[in-house]
């Protein structure tokens, strides 16, 4: 055992009463591991059907200062590896007595075990999944066969496998005062005279020509952003996670261990500084663009904006979500299931040969049309 193995082990002991700081949560009727169930909302074992609540601890939820990531806690709590991909880059935890075979959102089977990261800052809260596998199973369906122009045989895709995952987030609150500075443009119309050709003679013509006015314009404004929510991972296709909407935040509950029985988490890959440096880059631009709708006028240029952020708290979050993997012809697409909503989001293929026939089709219609107007 090393030091820091040693040291984790001293912390683990001063967070005397948890019992879930061990990689399993065991049936206390049969002894099988037991699963957090998003139906039930409960631990619940799937040998003898027995559940147990999870008792949602009365803590807060803390923010914390920019400059206090020392008191965080560390670590998950509960004894994971993760397997790091190579390809994309995703550290996803998998349970202990079953093998990483492959990456849950490419799909690649270029990945390496390792131990979780104990030093990792460990969530404040989380939002528990609501979508349980049935529901992410029909939803995928229902998706797939709503699709237009894809292969006939997509629809019968029978090989697919889901998996629940709790993705790492920092939420970012900070009080913003922006100063602004711009030019303002007035839009006014002047007629102007010119003279053109009709018919071999020349003729005086007027027309309404457009200008603009500049003005210089200042203002100020103070705005507080709550919860700003930066991605922690760089793993899955970050796209696909913004497509999939926003998260209840209010669904929020103190991070407890158990909460994993039977689940993945993705490791942060995004560290708090790198995460912070993003989270003021997009505040920033939001602040950008609610100066820019405050400079009076039809148009403006040169807007400048300088901000001074004050109070800026942080915390660390999971938010579930779902990442489901198919293979047709060879390929493996993914597709990512919001945890809250189940809404779907993902790639498919196209057929080509539905599209070509929609352009064909298209082109006969114009012909057509041509043709009778022509009989007309
Ligand atoms: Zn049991
Ligand atoms: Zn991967």
């Amino acid at each position: 055992m090393d030091q820091e193995e040693d040291a984790y082990e001293a912390e683990a002991a001063e967070r005397e009463a948890e019992p879930q700081a061990s990689d399993e949560f065991p049936c206390d009727q049969c002894g099988a591991s037991m699963t957090w169930s998003p139906d039930t909302d409960s631990l619940s074992c799937a040998f003898c059907g027995n559940s147990r609540e999870l008792l949602r601890s009365d803590e807060t939820i803390v923010e914390r200062a920019l400059g206090d990531a020392e008191s965080a806690e560390r670590g998950l709590g509960v004894d994971l590896r993760v397997a790091e991909c190579d390809t994309c880059g995703a550290r996803v935890s998998f349970e202990g007595h079953t093998t990483a075979d492959c990456c849950v959102y490419c799909g690649s089977a270029n990945v390496l075990a390792q131990e979780a990261n104990r030093r990792a800052i460990r969530p404040e809260s989380l939002v528990p999944l609501d979508v349980g596998k049935q529901e992410v199973e029909q939803n995928f369906r229902k998706w797939i066969q709503g699709l237009w122009f894809r292969p006939n045989a997509l629809k019968q895709v029978k090989r697919f496998e889901a998996v629940g995952i709790y993705v790492p987030f920092w939420t970012f609150d900070a009080r913003v005062h922006s100063d602004w500075s711009a030019q303002s443009g007035t839009y006014y119309y002047v007629t102007e005279h010119y003279t053109t050709q009709v018919n071999g003679k020349s003729v005086r013509r007027s027309r309404q020509v457009r200008k603009t006015r500049w003005r210089p314009a200042w203002g100020q404004r103070d705005d507080c952003h709550n919860d700003h929510l930066v991605l922690g991972a760089k793993g899955q296709p970050g796209d696909l996670v913004r497509e999939l909407g926003e998260f209840q935040l209010n669904g929020l509950v103190p991070y407890q261990p158990g909460y994993l029985a039977g689940w993945r988490a993705e490791e942060y890959s995004i560290d708090l500084e790198a995460a912070w440096a993003l989270g003021q880059k997009q505040i920033a631009e939001i602040q950008r663009q609610r100066c820019s709708a405050d400079v009076p006028g039809d148009t403006q240029s040169n807007l400048r904006v300088q901000n001074t952020l004050s109070d800026v708290r942080w915390k660390h979050i999971l938010l579930p979500i779902w990442s489901l993997q198919y293979r047709f012809s060879g390929e493996v697409y993914t597709v990512l299931i919001h945890g809250q909503t189940g809404e779907v989001v993902g790639k498919a293929p196209y057929s080509w040969v539905k599209i070509l026939l929609l352009i064909l089709a298209v082109v006969v219609v114009g012909l057509v049309a041509v043709l009778l107007s022509q009989g007309a």
